[in-house]
């Protein structure tokens, strides 16, 4: 049989119910989105004459979900308007229409019993061959599957998303043994490839993978914090990025969560195992009495942490009281800053003689062992366990990578003299000679599964770009760039600089790359896979020369990284971008001109350098006009004024997308750019653009003169932004920037309708930009971004 997922039903409107419905809606699945029918009405519904019949009343709980779903933050929706593919509907009206899904996920409460009760009723209506998934935390598979047809139990299976399910990467597949393999291999690249997850195969064990082993780390770090008297501000400040964990590190991350969650996942481990594992999984006491305080995190604004006014205080577990949060300050930190790589600095820190070592030690080797004696229990191995340790609580390094990272055979003569069990897994790498849990042999990854190496499985459409370049090397490189043969005719363009910010090395990178692709390529992408895109142009570069009056050398600048942009408009090969992050200023200006822009679904694109005292100045004002002028209709009366406005509003209010979907409506994007919602895809995505407009004939754009417009264009767009600054919303400064904008999209002193031609109006951007760069106030803005990381405004 073969499947296909055209419409969701998500039973089930909580927290994970309606993150669920926005995803599936964010990648275009209508969903079907259905919760109890409320027993009883409120005192202001009974005023307001409404009964238990009305629809308002009966669909309350899902309706009202929808509602919630346009205001929380971090924002579950990719675009407002997604929230029109999700229908609100309840469990006793609307059951029949489960007849018409594809997928039914049922995301209710944790009660084996409850889930059960509704599993029967979705048995007597759902069509066979309807995919039916449960969100549970922790529950038994396979007991959720008892009592229910053959053909439920076949399409029955586990789909464990994680919380924000449109942000984290994770989602664990829990085959019962009444699950088909072919529904197993379904979900599998349904999860990948259409709802852009990064899946792992979980055997069905209490809390799966990443819980059980997440739960424990923490539980084992609140113990050692306890015992060893650290505060809980000093166990954050070297359990957070400092070993490459999320900022939240222990403490923060339990906040968030939500204590009262916490107590739920740990019980449902402790409940299923014994003896000393399950002494772990029982909360310490003062965890227990910070929930009867009700002190259960961010949602009560009081957990471990409490904010007063700007301060962040601490508590205290033994007077339970609050303090200013408190840091580690050791030598061993500072040594391990000063290394090269997560795995350097881990080591460094973790056999530190100090209270940094001290306490990292202790939390880490039982954290380390106990994944090493699952392995094999929860998960088939150790790559699955990695992959979810780092796709479901962000560590950059799974426990066997970190394993790696701190050597094997000297943690273990360590976790020996202090008489620590060794896993027989790890006994028999040892046993064996050998080092490490993974390997890598002619650019290939290896993992040990307990007896030997085994090539770690590779999806075609995941490009690690690190080790493909091991591999093939390549064609030419300089500080801030690379330029590498993709294969099949195709090159990408690589930054790396920092932050990946553009200099002159990547200016010069983007000549040669398009000068290459037009004679030996079919198509270049421009894409890498650091922490962002590209968060604009090299700022510190621009200040020094404007400090130092260098305005020749910033014409200079400007003028090359402008036709560095025109090179890649006019390329006679197709140029893809393929941005994902913070794509910002330079950065968004580099897609801008490109072909096709093949952004990540998390894509957070704006031309921010007004926020730096700026205009943009490689091509982004004109880019962003005549990419809007372009997507409108031929033929028909066009009202260039708001174009210009439109373009005015995004570049002058620096206002960057939240999503890549959103840079639609700001017209960085057109309809026929694409979205790619499996970030690890995008390369591959983008590879594939390049090859199809290659081979669909490309040609480049021809060099048309278009409408600005013009004295009436720089007056109409200015009336708002002097309106602002004479209610005292903007400063003087603001308005000279704008002013600057608006002269520049208007086009400069020509009547409404003048047809002018691209270098003429590179040529007022870059005038404007070498005016506004030399402004003090603008340096000063510079000068702040530069040295505080935020705008300043003055
Ligand atoms: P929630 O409390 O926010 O939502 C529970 C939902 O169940 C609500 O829609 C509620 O109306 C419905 N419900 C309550 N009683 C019911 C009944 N008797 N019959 C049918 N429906 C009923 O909970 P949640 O956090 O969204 O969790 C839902 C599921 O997802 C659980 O299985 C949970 O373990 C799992 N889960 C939660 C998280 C998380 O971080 N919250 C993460 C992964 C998985």
């Amino acid at each position: 049989m073969t499947y296909q997922i055209k419409k969701a039903a998500v039973l089930g409107s909580g927290v994970m119910g309606s993150g669920i419905a926005a995803h599936l809606a964010n990648i275009g699945i209508p969903v079907l989105l259905l919760d109890i029918v409320p027993g009883q009405l409120t005192e202001e519904e009974v005023a307001k004459g409404l009964t238990l019949e009305d629809d308002a009343i009966r669909n309350k709980m899902s309706a009202g979900a929808l509602q919630k779903l346009l205001k929380q933050k971090p924002a579950p929706l990719t675009k407002k308007s997604n929230v029109s593919l999700i229908e609100a509907g309840n469990f006793e009206d609307d059951l029949e229409k489960l007849k018409n899904v594809d997928w039914i996920i049922e995301v209710i409460v944790e009660n084996l019993d409850v889930k059960k009760g509704l599993y029967e009723k979705i048995d007597a209506v759902r069509k066979p061959g309807t995919i039916i998934t449960s969100n549970t935390s922790g529950i038994s598979i396979e007991a959720m599957a008892e009592d229910r047809s053959e053909d439920f139990q076949k399409h029955f299976l586990g789909t464990h998303f994680f919380n924000p399910p449109r942000y984290l990467k994770l989602l664990e597949v829990i085959p019962a043994s009444t699950t088909t393999p072919e529904v197993v291999d379904f979900m599998t690249r349904f999860g990948e490839d259409v709802l852009g997850k990064g899946v792992v195969i979980a055997k069905d064990t209490p809390n799966f993978i990443a819980n059980r082993i997440g739960t424990y780390g923490l539980l084992i770090t609140l113990r050692e914090m306890e015992k060893r008297g650290y505060s809980i501000g000093e166990v954050d400040s070297v359990t957070g990025t400092l070993i490459g964990r999320p900022t939240s590190a222990t403490f923060r991350t339990l906040d968030v969560v939500g204590l009262d969650t916490f107590m739920h996942v740990a019980k449902n481990v402790y409940d299923k195992t014994e003896g000393e594992e399950q002494k772990v999984f029982e909360l310490p006491p003062f965890m227990k009495k910070m929930i009867d305080n009700g002190w259960i995190g961010a949602k009560a604004k009081q957990g471990f942490y409490q904010k007063k006014g700007k301060e962040i205080l601490e508590l205290n577990t033994e007077t339970f009281e609050y303090s200013p949060a408190k840091k580690l300050t050791t030598s061993s930190i500072e040594m391990a800053k000063q290394q090269k790589g997560l795995a350097n600095k881990v080591k460094t820190l973790v056999y530190a003689d100090d209270r940094t070592g001290e306490i990292l030690w202790n939390i880490l080797a039982p954290t380390l062992r106990y994944s090493a004696e699952l392995n094999g229990e929860i998960a088939d191995d150790i790559v699955s366990l990695d992959n979810a340790m780092k796709w479901g609580f962000g560590w950059q390094q799974g426990p066997f990578e970190i394993w790696d990272a701190i050597g094997v055979e000297k943690s273990v003569v360590k976790m020996k003299e202090e008489g620590y069990e060794i896993p027989s897994f790890v006994q028999s790498l040892l046993a064996k000679g050998y080092e490490s849990f993974y390997k890598e042999e002619d650019s290939e990854l290896y993992f040990f599964d307990g007896e030997d190496y085994k090539l770690v499985p590779v999806n075609e459409k995941v490009i690690d770009l690190k080790r493909y370049k091991k591999k093939h090397g390549v064609i030419k490189k300089n500080s801030g760039a690379s330029l590498i043969d993709l294969g099949d005719g195709v090159a990408l363009l690589e930054f790396h600089s920092q932050s990946n910010s553009i200099g002159p090395d990547i200016i010069q990178m983007i000549n040669f790359a398009v000068d290459e692709v037009e004679k030996n390529f079919k198509g270049l992408v421009i894409g890498n896979q650091g922490k962002n895109f590209c968060v604009g142009a090299n700022l510190g570069m621009i200040l020094m020369e404007a400090q130092d009056d260098n305005i020749f050398e910033l014409d200079f600048i400007v003028r090359s990284f402008q036709n560095a942009m025109m090179k890649i408009k006019y390329s006679s090969k197709p140029v893809v971008a393929a941005p994902f992050a913070m794509t910002l200023g330079g950065g968004a200006e580099v897609c801008l001109p490109a072909a096709h822009i093949q952004a990540s679904m998390e894509t957070y694109m704006g031309l921010v350098e007004a926020g730096v005292g700026l205009i943009p100045g490689g091509g982004g004002n004109v880019g962003l006009y005549t990419k809007h002028l372009k997507g409108l209709p031929n033929g028909v009366h066009i009202d260039y004024q708001f174009v210009a406005n439109k373009v005015f509003e995004t570049i002058a209010t620096a206002k960057v997308s939240t999503s890549g979907e959103e840079a639609r409506d700001t017209n960085f994007l057109d309809f026929a750019d694409g979205i790619s919602v499996n970030a690890d895809h995008l390369i591959y995505d983008a590879k594939q653009a390049a090859i199809a407009l290659f081979d669909t004939g490309y040609k480049a754009p021809a060099r048309e003169k278009f409408p600005v417009t013009g004295d009436s264009g720089y007056a109409t767009m200015l009336l708002g932004a002097e309106g602002m600054f004479l209610s005292g919303f903007i400063s003087e400064h603001d308005l000279k920037i704008a002013k600057k904008l608006a002269f520049v999209l208007a086009g400069g002193k020509v009547p409404y309708g003048t047809l002018v031609d691209e270098q003429y109006m590179l040529d007022l951007e870059r005038e404007a930009f070498l005016s506004l760069v030399a402004e003090p106030k603008s340096q000063q803005r510079m000068q702040h971004m530069l040295i505080k990381g935020k705008p300043l405004r003055n």
